[in-house]
């Protein structure tokens, strides 16, 4: 696994903008797996489309591609699989799938 969303991810057709990430020193995961997590910095900083805060751990998993909801992700840092639903502020968030 690379990418943490997996390809069989199921989301709506339109073709998904696509990201080029870059390492931002995120420590925690093997060297080539850091593009795909940062640290939230907390008040102030916000989420790209291809982003989405892990609520176990708050570390922010980053896609090559635009999240949309009914996508898997998975959190290398605490090892969580999560659901991407569209919040009650209309933001993506991810929820944890035991
Ligand atoms: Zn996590």
């Amino acid at each position: 696994m690379s990418d943490p969303l997996s390809p069989d991810s199921q989301g709506e057709k339109a073709p998904r903008q696509r990201y080029v990430l870059d390492d931002r020193g995120f420590d925690e995961v093997p060297k080539k797996y850091r593009k795909f997590y940062r640290r939230w910095e907390g008040a102030g900083d916000s989420l790209a489309p291809n982003e989405v805060l892990c609520p176990v751990c708050m570390v922010v998993i980053r896609s090559t591609r635009e999240l949309r909801p009914g996508d898997r992700v998975y959190c290398m840092a605490c090892m969580a699989r999560m659901k991407i639903v569209r919040g009650e502020d209309g933001k993506l968030e991810a929820e944890v799938v035991y």
